[in-house]
Formats: C-alpha cells, sequence, structure tokens
C-alpha cells in the first residue's frame, strides 16, 4: 500500500461516483449502464448520453482494456505524485466501450507501453479508505 504524506487528490463530487469508489476498495471495477438502451457510459452522470434515461444500474465490469492514448509527466503537479516519475497519464478504452482516464502502472514507463496494447484493471490502496484505479499490462 502505497503511504502519501502530502494531501491526495479527490474526486470533485463523491456522492455521484461513490459506487464507483465502493467498488474500488472491494477491487472491484464497476461503470454506470444504462437500464433502457443498456449502454455503458463514463464518466458517470444522472442521464444516458445515448438515450437520456435517468435510470441506470452501476454494473461491473471485465477490467480488460486496450491503451488509446497516453503521454508521460515527468514533473508532478502535485507533490503527491513526487514519487512516481516518470508516469503515464492515459486514456484506456475498456472492451466494454468506454474510455476512461487513468495510469498504466506495474511496467518501465515509457519504455513498455505503446497505443493499443492490451491491459488489465489494477488497484492502488493509495490510503485506508481511498482506493485508485489503474492499469497493468495485461
Ligand atoms: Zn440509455
Amino acid at each position: 500500500m502505497a503511504e502519501y504524506e502530502k494531501p491526495l487528490p479527490r474526486a470533485e463530487d463523491p456522492a455521484l461516483t461513490q459506487p464507483f469508489w465502493d467498488a474500488a476498495r472491494r477491487h472491484e471495477l464497476v461503470i454506470p449502464r444504462c437500464s433502457k438502451c443498456n449502454e455503458y457510459f463514463w464518466y458517470p452522470r444522472q442521464a444516458c448520453p445515448n438515450c437520456l434515461q435517468e435510470d441506470s444500474k452501476w454494473t461491473q465490469v471485465s477490467g480488460k482494456a486496450s491503451l488509446h492514448t497516453f503521454t508521460v509527466v515527468r514533473q508532478a503537479q502535485n507533490p503527491a505524485f513526487s514519487d512516481d516519475i516518470p508516469y503515464a497519464f492515459a486514456m484506456v478504452r475498456l472492451d466494454e466501450g468506454v474510455s476512461m482516464i487513468s495510469n498504466i502502472v506495474e511496467c518501465e514507463i515509457p519504455g513498455d507501453i505503446a497505443v493499443d496494447m492490451r491491459l488489465e484493471v489494477v488497484f492502488d490502496d493509495a490510503t485506508e479508505d481511498w482506493t485508485l484505479v489503474k492499469f497493468k499490462p495485461a
């Protein structure tokens, strides 16, 4: 478990995203899925972006993904991440069809990462009550 001495940034609207964070704590990846049209969507929001219905359920997904794009961060903008540089700030495309921003970990940055590489989810227990969703090479 990583321990950060400086404040770790947290989500701005934990009420809307609380089921995501609760699942991450259990080391499960969940995303909203519309109860009417069955489309997954990300980011979390009140209405389905496909059909505008306000009836979605948090649904566990496979955690399998591909790397859509990334940049390598070499200067930490927040001191909480100083020990992590260089790190990969990435847009990951889940096999369920949605994209999310995350980090690529458990490999050499940047040498081991490339667009379209296969990934799988990992869970970083950053603090006692806060688990981050990240991805590693599959
Ligand atoms: Zn829908």
